[in-house]
This record gives C-alpha cells, sequence and structure tokens, in this order.
C-alpha cells in the first residue's frame, strides 16, 4: 500500500469527513481587493484549490469587499487575471462579499432580538480604553443593557443614516471579563458614510471583519475555512458567530503559518515607497514577487505550484529562502525550453581563414537533454561575437578558453585557434583573432584532436541587438533588511541593464513571455510591458548556477 504524508489540515478534513461533521470540501480565497497578490496569497490559492481537487470538492473566489474605505475595482480584474493564471480555475463560482450585506444586516439584528448584541454610544477611545487588556479584564459599556426594542430602534436609525461616523456602533454582548480580548463585546456594525465600489450608497453601516467573514463563510456553505495564524486568537469569535446566528452546518476555521520569503520585499507600504520613489517600475517590477511580477519576470505556474508543494503546510512561521523559488523555476524549465546562444558582454572574434561573405547554416540541438525539442540552423561565418570573458591575452592557471595559442570548440561549429588580438589605445582589447580547421565541423565524428574548453557565439552579419536585464535581490538580509531609521536598505545592484547584447536570429521572434535558456548565461524571458519586435528586452529569470540543495 501506497504510504501518503499528509499536511495537518488534510488530517482535520479527513477527520471531519470520518466523522460525519462535513459531507463534502468546499473552500474559498477569500482576498481583499485592496492590492496586488504576492507569493504568499499564491499559497493560500494553491492550498485552498488544491483541497476542493483532492477532495473532489469546490473552490470559490471571493471579493472580501465589505471595507469602502480602501478596496478599489481595479485590484478586482488584477487579482481574478491572478488566480486564473495560477490555475486555481474558480469556473463561475466567483462571489461578492458586498452582495450579502442584507443577510449579515438580518444576522445583526437577529442577535439584537437574542439580546446578543447591543448599540454602544461609547468612542472609539472609550471603547479601547473599557476593554482592558492581557492583564486588566474589560468594564462593561454603560449601554450594554440597553432593551431589545431600544437596540432595534437604535440600529435602525443607524441603516438610516440618523448619526454620523463613530458616533454609535452595534457590538456583541459576549464577555467583557474573557481572557481573550477579541471576546470583550467586540465591535460587528459601524457607521461610515462611504459609497462602496458595488453598493454605491445603499449603506451608510458596515459590518466588521469578524463578523462579516464567518457570515460569508457560512452563506457560501464553506466546510473549512482556512487562513493564516494570526486570526488563531479570532476563532473564538468566528464560532460565536456562527453558532449565534444558528446556521446549520457552519463552517469551521483552520489556521496556518504564512509563507514568508527572504530577501525580498512583499509589503505594501514599502512597494508602495519603492515605486512612489521609482526605485522599481510598478508593483510587478521582476524584482518583486507579487504574482504579476513573477510572471513578468518569467517564472511560470508550474513553477510556483512545485515551490509551494516543497514549502509544505505548517502551524509554525519560518522564512523560506529566495533560492528555493529559483531552484524550482529552473528544474520547470531546464527541458521545456531551447538553449539558444545570446553574447551578453561581446568582443569580435574574427576567423582569418574563414571565406569572407560566407554564411553556413549549422545543425544545432534544441535541447540536448531533450531531443523532443529539435534542431534549428544556426548560421555562422567570418565574424562572430563571443563573452568578452571567453579571451585572455595572458591566460591565469586552469583557463581553458581563447588565449594566444590554444584551440577551443566553438560550441556546434568548429574548433579554433587563437592567433592574437587588436586593441585600442587604452588597451582594450577590440577583437580576437583566430583560424579555424574544417575538418573538425561538429557532428562530422571528428576525434583525432580534443579540446578542453567549449565556448558559445553569434554570428556578427545576422546578429540581433537586444536588451538584456539581469537581477539581484532587491535587498540583502545577512546586510540588514533596514537601515537604523526604519528605511529599506537596498541592493543597489539589484538592476543591471545591457544595451548591446547579441542574439542568435531565432530569438527575433520571441514575443512578450517567451522564454529561453540563454547558453552559460541563464533563463530568460522576453519582458511584456518593454519589448517590442523593433527593441527586444529580455529579463534574466534565474542564472544556471544554483546555491540550493534540496
Ligand atoms: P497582504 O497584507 O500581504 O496583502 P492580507 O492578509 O491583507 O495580505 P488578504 O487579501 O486579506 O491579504 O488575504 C487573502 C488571503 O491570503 C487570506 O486568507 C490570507 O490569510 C492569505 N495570505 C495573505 N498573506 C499570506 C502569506 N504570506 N502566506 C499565506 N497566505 C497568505
Ligand atoms: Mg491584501
Ligand atoms: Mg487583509
Amino acid at each position: 500500500e501506497e504510504v501518503v504524508s499528509k499536511n495537518f489540515i488534510e488530517q482535520e478534513i479527513d477527520k471531519d469527513l470520518a466523522e460525519g461533521v462535513y459531507n463534502h470540501v468546499q473552500t474559498r480565497f477569500p482576498p481583499e481587493p485592496n492590492g496586488y497578490l504576492h507569493i504568499g496569497h499564491a499559497k493560500s490559492i494553491l492550498l485552498n484549490y488544491g483541497l476542493a481537487k483532492k477532495y473532489g470538492g469546490q473552490f470559490n473566489l471571493r471579493f472580501d469587499d465589505t471595507n469602502p474605505t480602501k478596496e478599489k475595482t481595479e485590484f478586482v480584474e488584477s487579482i481574478m487575471e491572478d488566480v486564473k493564471w495560477l490555475g486555481a480555475d474558480f469556473e463561475d463560482r466567483l462571489f461578492f462579499a458586498s452582495n450579502y450585506f442584507e443577510q449579515m444586516y438580518e444576522c445583526a439584528v437577529f442577535l439584537i432580538k437574542k439580546g446578543k448584541a447591543f448599540v454602544c454610544d461609547l468612542t472609539a477611545d472609550e471603547i479601547r480604553e473599557y476593554r482592558g487588556d492581557f492583564k486588566t479584564p474589560g468594564k462593561e459599556s454603560p449601554y450594554r443593557n440597553r432593551s431589545i426594542e431600544e437596540n432595534l430602534k437604535l440600529f435602525e436609525e443607524m441603516k438610516e443614516g440618523k448619526y454620523q461616523d463613530g458616533e454609535k456602533v452595534l457590538r456583541a454582548k459576549i464577555d467583557m471579563a474573557s481572557p481573550n480580548i477579541n471576546m470583550r463585546d467586540p465591535v460587528i456594525y459601524r457607521v461610515a458614510r462611504m459609497s462602496h465600489h458595488n453598493t454605491g450608497d445603499k449603506w451608510c453601516i458596515y459590518p466588521m471583519y469578524d463578523f462579516a467573514h464567518p457570515i460569508e463563510d457560512a452563506v457560501e456553505h464553506i466546510t473549512h475555512s482556512i487562513c493564516t495564524l494570526e486570526f488563531e486568537d479570532h476563532r473564538p469569535l468566528y464560532d460565536w458567530v456562527v453558532r449565534e446566528c444558528e446556521f446549520e452546518n457552519p463552517p469551521r476555521q483552520i489556521e496556518f503559518a504564512k509563507l514568508y520569503l527572504t530577501n525580498v520585499v512583499t509589503g505594501k507600504r514599502y512597494i508602495k515607497k519603492l515605486v512612489e520613489d521609482r526605485i522599481v517600475d510598478g508593483w510587478d517590477d521582476p524584482r518583486l514577487v507579487s504574482i504579476a511580477a513573477l510572471r513578468r519576470r518569467g517564472y511560470t505556474p508550474e513553477a510556483i505550484r512545485m515551490f509551494v508543494d516543497l514549502v509544505g503546510v505548517s502551524k509554525a512561521n519560518s522564512s523560506v529562502d529566495y533560492a528555493m523559488l529559483e531552484y524550482c523555476i529552473r528544474e520547470d524549465l531546464k527541458l521545456k525550453k531551447p538553449r539558444m546562444m545570446a553574447i551578453l558582454d561581446p568582443v569580435k572574434l574574427v576567423i582569418d581563414n574563414y571565406p569572407e561573405d560566407t554564411i553556413e547554416y549549422l545543425d544545432a540541438p534544441n535541447n540536448l537533454e531533450n531531443p523532443e525539442l529539435g534542431e534549428r540552423k544556426l548560421p555562422f561565418g567570418k565574424e562572430l561575437y563571443i563573452e568578452r570573458e571567453d579571451f585572455m591575452e595572458e591566460p591565469v592557471k586552469k583557463y581553458f578558453r581563447l588565449f594566444p595559442g590554444n584551440e577551443v570548440r566553438l560550441m556546434n561549429a568548429y574548433f579554433v585557434t587563437c592567433t592574437g588580438c587588436e586593441k585600442d589605445e587604452n588597451g582594450n582589447v577590440t577583437v580576437v583573432h583566430c583560424t579555424y580547421d574544417p575538418e573538425t565541423k561538429s557532428g562530422s565524428g571528428f576525434t583525432a584532436r580534443k579540446v578542453k574548453g567549449t565556448i558559445h557565439w553569434v554570428a556578427a552579419k545576422t546578429a540581433v541587438t537586444v536588451e538584456c536585464r539581469l537581477y539581484e535581490n532587491i535587498v540583502d538580509e545577512e546586510k540588514g533588511k533596514l537601515n537604523e531609521d526604519g528605511s529599506l536598505n537596498l541592493n543597489p545592484n539589484s538592476l543591471t541593464i545591457i544595451k548591446n547584447c547579441y542574439v542568435e536570429p531565432a530569438l527575433a521572434e520571441a514575443k512578450p513571455y517567451d522564454s529561453y535558456q540563454f547558453v552559460r548565461n541563464g533563463f530568460f524571458c522576453a519582458d511584456c510591458k518593454d519589448s517590442t519586435p523593433e527593441h527586444l528586452v529580455f529579463n534574466r529569470i534565474v542564472s544556471l548556477k544554483s546555491s540550493f540543495k534540496i
């Protein structure tokens, strides 16, 4: 029998199903449309979607849009796009919490009628003062014992717009002596004379999150309401709301640890500042870890899924090394993408004994480890570009690339022997010279001599000039993420733009989001914002070297 280890949430679900608490599984992802989604949200999306799939249940996308102050329609669109892109297909199960305002209002009235909620005239500051803290028990509000009739009338008046913001609130009547501060008569409705992006001016009272969320879950017949650890202390209130509102088959809340990544910035406050200060190019800058940024950088949903699976689900907060995410994208792309020739730091190589004006088309396999990707024709000629670091006039020890007198293999082409170089007045190498041996053509079966070095190249005549953007982590945690004044300690080298890179002509076709392996230089993706057929721009997704071991 196959042994499959289950995470703690799956174990809880198994138990619920076995005990008949539920007979199906219904999950949801409930974002507030107040910003972009990031890698942490991806974990929650894939977790909830994965559980629904695994148990033959359903997955809802629900916008938790009950707070009129912060939400914007523009984020609704981007969140839907991101969730779909990640592969969490919500089909027609798209919901908006603001569509339940009527039900929430009815729940509030129901609680008042049960004597479980009251209208309170204390100010926000007074409420805080009365609430007490961990050490001191709370004090009951002087309005706590209003009659049901009076509470119904006052709540109705709140709804009718008779009171200003903050003048009155509705509070659950629970227990001011509870050791859990969330249970000390929490506010469940407030007056806010504000337009809502969905309901316009229909409402001037809005439910608080801790009251709204359990009702949203219950209305959608969610079984397992999965959220992050900071809501653990709110669970008693969640349970109180669904119990006192007398929902049948109420949902239950299960918490897991948030995903944190090292060397990245996820806080909205910081990202906003980076955007405003023009340090990054919007919230989809490839150095960020919003879903849109990862997509723009060249990450795939498969890689993100692999990453989330590797990280697993736990009850303890911890940070995951960014290198693990890089490992996942390398694994995903290495067999899927063609290996192309691109020179990022070019110097010219002239083959003095090769015929002038000849273009020869050589066969090049697209991916040595995956023959299914086929072959392509690679133009070759007398003048090539090679990487500047592949020539040394005076070689260091163990240097096997080009230096005067040394023979190397030009990948997919011929052996060449370096004969010397030309330099400008500052001593910079401008041209490297060599001769080739026609007998050594790749694929000809030549075995008479061996060489130690192989270098890549691009034929000058057919080369396409492109821009490449190389990235490093935007902050370096080892050097301290924050400065003393609380600002981010930014890595000044997080972006390097190289304007004149040369690539083989097959890359001229690259469309936004197309990605490739550039031999020896890493995986690259055509930028979706700035790359055009006339001016191609490639983002380096990740280099080939790995610091992460599994
Ligand atoms: P942020 O402030 O980073 O936008 P949030 O908690 O305000 O995060 P919401 O839109 O309220 O974002 O959350 C939607 C869902 O995503 C919630 O269930 C939340 O618990 C979950 N979530 C948010 N951040 C993470 C994270 N880092 N790891 C896992 N799940 C997360
Ligand atoms: Mg959010
Ligand atoms: Mg939130």
